[in-house]
């Protein structure tokens, strides 16, 4: 695609985006937000419109002069699959084009499981999410897919997911193949920040790092509105930085990552680790500990559980640690926490504010808000969705 064409889809996307933002809006509104001249607005948003994805709805109001014709997204021109492909889980909602769920269904996957039953699992929610969908005028646009692991944008191929012990698998071409749909995949922390920065309600943030804390721990920055990818699409790794240098091997080969003492896995363990010492109580003890599982222990936590409450504020200190060095390099106008870890309290959240704002030296400058997200465990699924609306439209044989 020509620089120019590729110019014209971003802002095409750009004018899309700033009506889905403001419900309503008119093109002059519009031409002054985007910061393009009212020619290239109303050029753009006559094709949105020829294209379906953009309806008029009605007038404004006028100062004088005609009112303005008013534009809306068309929420119902089609449906779009996202899908949040964790170690333990598989998450997919089915919505309509501005986001709104109109299915959702999860599927426990036991950990360690193999990649074909993974896969069969996948294919069966997919299935199932198809057959549920009411009919609209293009049908299901697209289906998007958050994975745990480094991903090859462009072909779709999942590099290397060490939670789940997969390498170099096509997971992209593999669904298409099977569905015959567009498919559009990302790491699950890059798909969490573009969740966040659609449909997160922060206001104007263009500066943000949405931190996924599941089995594993990744990072989603966004800089300048963009997500950072790194010279290879690698970055946001902070689960497999160190932070200590003593510690054990973890599964990326490194010893001493911050995964192995923030992550669910990290809580679980943790939570072996105090009863073996003696500890317990009447929610977490030498009875039940081996079959506990994390949604549990934060239950076990709201209800009182000292165990639990004291696990969870460590995990929230030495996630605080890895925050506050990521805080120190990027500078983002706020960290959002999201995945399991927005389950876990208000104890959390203090305690892991405290830590990055001791340990932050820009802290002390800049008021870098840290936050857990709304949007819970949907970040992921909804940031698929807006994936496949801002793909499709920077490509548009596709549409
Ligand atoms: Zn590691």
């Amino acid at each position: 695609m020509g620089n120019h064409t590729l110019l014209k889809q971003i802002n095409k996307l750009l004018v899309l985006k700033t009506i889905l933002d403001n419900k309503t809006i008119s093109r002059a509104k519009i031409s002054k937000l985007v910061d393009l001249n009212k020619a290239t607005v109303s050029n753009l948003t006559d094709e949105l419109i020829k294209e379906g994805f953009v309806i008029e709805k009605g007038y404004g109001h006028s100062k004088g002069g005609r009112r303005p014709v008013l534009l809306e997204v068309n929420k119902n021109v089609g449906l779009i699959i996202g899908i949040d492909l964790g170690v333990n889980y598989i998450h997919l909602i089915l919505t309509n084009f501005i986001g709104e769920i109109v299915w959702e269904k999860s599927a426990n996957i036991r950990l360690g499981e193999t990649q074909e039953r993974i896969l069969e699992v996948l294919f069966e929610l997919i299935g199932e999410a198809i057959k549920v969908a009411p009919q609209t005028q293009k049908g299901i646009l697209g289906i998007g897919i958050g994975v745990p692991g480094i991903v090859e944008k462009t072909s779709g191929i999942v590099l290397i997911a060490p939670n789940l012990r997969w390498k170099d698998v096509p997971l992209k071409a593999m669904v298409e193949e099977r569905f015959n749909l567009p498919v559009y995949i990302d790491n699950e922390a890059n798909a969490g920040a573009l969740g966040e920065k659609w449909f997160g309600n922060w206001g104007d943030v263009s500066h943000l790092v949405y931190v996924s804390v599941g089995i594993g721990i990744g990072a989603g920055i966004v800089i300048g509105d963009e997500i950072y990818r790194g010279a290879k699409g690698f970055a946001g790794e902070v689960g497999h930085t160190t932070i200590d240098f003593n510690d054990d091997v973890c599964s990326c080969g490194n010893v001493g990552c911050l995964e192995n003492f923030a992550s669910e896995r990290a809580l679980l363990s943790l939570i072996q680790k105090i009863v073996e010492s003696g500890w317990e109580d009447e929610y977490i003890n030498k009875k039940n500990v081996d079959k506990l599982d994390a949604s549990y222990i934060i239950d076990s936590a709201k209800l009182g559980s000292k165990v639990a409450l004291h696990a969870i504020k460590d995990i929230a200190n030495k996630l605080g640690i890895g925050i506050a060095n990521l805080v120190n390099i990027f500078n983002p106008d706020i960290v959002i926490i999201g995945n399991k870890a927005s389950f876990m309290g208000d104890l959390f959240l203090e305690e892991l504010r405290r830590i990055v704002f001791k340990r932050s030296f820009i802290t002390q400058y800049h008021h870098v808000r840290v936050e857990i997200s709304k949007l819970k465990d949907r970040a992921c699924v909804l940031g698929c969705v807006a994936m496949v609306i801002s793909d499709m439209l920077a490509f548009p044989d596709y549409v």
